[in-house]
């Protein structure tokens, strides 16, 4: 069986960025992300424009995720999606175990845990499939911006996120129904004044009592929701819903973890400044780690991964450079920067 000699625990920022510079520092790497899609938080806020990482103009997370994704597949990593890693242990022969619920198991040097607050699954609603998944016309973080243009868009829940949603899409789409199930919205003052002036129909003190699905069952036609003191019912009809009642997060750090790793406030794993846990051969970066000094942020991520990285070369090879020189990339780079270059002087 093979032996990585880095295994990267999530793919958000953190992970993403620790594989593009494995690549760099000549080892091979395994990426294992639990959702079915690359990116980590970001996902959550895929439309909001980052403008706060250096070196690129303000673009939507949804863009910028791209970005990530194309500099982490530089050197080929293996990337495994909708893979969570469910147990890990120390071998007699020094190698880590990983076992993940695809019922897989991989050998690797090291480990970098760039699992963020652990992962992140939407709330149970009454907009998904028996099986569990979303309904076609239902979004849960929103990545189809294009889908919900002079449409009648129906958004669930009353705090930030859902009131951001109704601001942003009341000049756009065709109509926009707010539902609420309690009597007052949660979100910034002037946001609420927003949402309540006049674009948006509001409902607050709702329940959603029932839904009409298209024939096959995949698409949501109508909602009915109940006023809680009234009792009355009305049926609204709709193209698209966006659901914003939360996410569970979740970080047992491994159903299974027998190499000794712990957790501290629910969601972080003490480090170093270098990223170095108690365990040797398992550093953790980006937000799952902490130290006096971290930055959680996208930006704090990328200073992480570097440290991670570098400190796993070192466990591997003792003898190897500390910190990646730039003539230790330059053999490595070197066609793909004479490539890089053509296609800029050409343009
Ligand atoms: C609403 C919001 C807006 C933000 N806006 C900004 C901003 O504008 N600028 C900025 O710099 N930062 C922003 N941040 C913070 C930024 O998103 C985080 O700092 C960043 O995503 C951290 O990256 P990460 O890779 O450490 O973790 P995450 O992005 O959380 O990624 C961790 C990944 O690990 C996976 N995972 C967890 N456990 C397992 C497991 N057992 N097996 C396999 N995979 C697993 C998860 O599914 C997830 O995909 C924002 C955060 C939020 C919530």
């Amino acid at each position: 069986m093979e032996v990585y000699d880095v295994t990267i625990i999530g793919g958000g920022p953190a992970g993403l960025y620790s594989s593009f510079y494995s690549g760099l520092r000549a080892m091979n790497v395994q990426i294992i992300e639990a959702q079915p899609y690359l990116g980590g938080k970001l996902n959550l806020y895929s439309e909001k424009i980052v403008w706060d990482v250096g070196g690129i103009p303000p673009m939507p997370a949804g863009q910028f995720i791209q970005h990530l994704v194309n500099q982490a597949k530089t050197f080929q990593p293996t990337i495994r999606n909708g893979e969570k890693v469910t147990s890990l242990k120390k071998r007699a022969d020094g190698n880590f175990q990983l076992e993940t619920t695809k019922g897989k198991t991989y050998l690797t040097k090291t480990i970098l845990l760039a699992m963020g607050n652990g992962t992140l699954d939407p709330s149970p609603t009454p907009f998904f499939t028996n099986k569990g998944e979303p309904l076609k016309n239902v979004q849960i973080a929103v990545t189809d911006f294009e889908a919900l243009k002079q449409k009648r868009v129906f958004i669930s829940g009353g705090g930030q996120s859902a009131i951001d949603w109704a601001n942003t899409l009341a000049p756009i789409a065709k109509e926009v129904t707010l539902v609420y199930r309690r009597e007052a919205f949660k979100a910034h003052e002037s946001e609420i004044e927003r949402v309540t002036s006049g674009l948006v129909k509001c409902k607050l003190q709702a329940d959603l009592v029932d839904k009409k699905l298209s024939a096959d069952g995949k698409i949501i036609e109508a909602i009915t929701i109940r006023n809680k003191e009234t009792a009355e019912e009305e049926m609204i009809l709709v193209d698209e819903v966006i659901v914003c009642h939360g996410f569970n997060q979740k970080n047992e750090l491994f159903e299974q973890n027998d190499v000794g790793l712990e957790v501290f406030n629910e969601y972080y794993v003490e480090t170093t400044p270098q990223t170095k846990t108690a365990i040797p051969g398992i550093f953790a970066l980006g937000d799952a780690a902490s130290y006096s000094g971290k930055v959680h942020l996208i930006a704090g991520t990328f200073h992480d991964a570097i440290n991670a990285v570098n400190a796993a070369k070192l466990y591997i090879d003792p003898k190897a450079d500390a910190i990646g020189t730039v003539s230790t990339y330059a053999d490595k780079l070197k066609p793909k920067v004479a490539k890089i270059w053509e296609q800029y002087t050409t343009e």
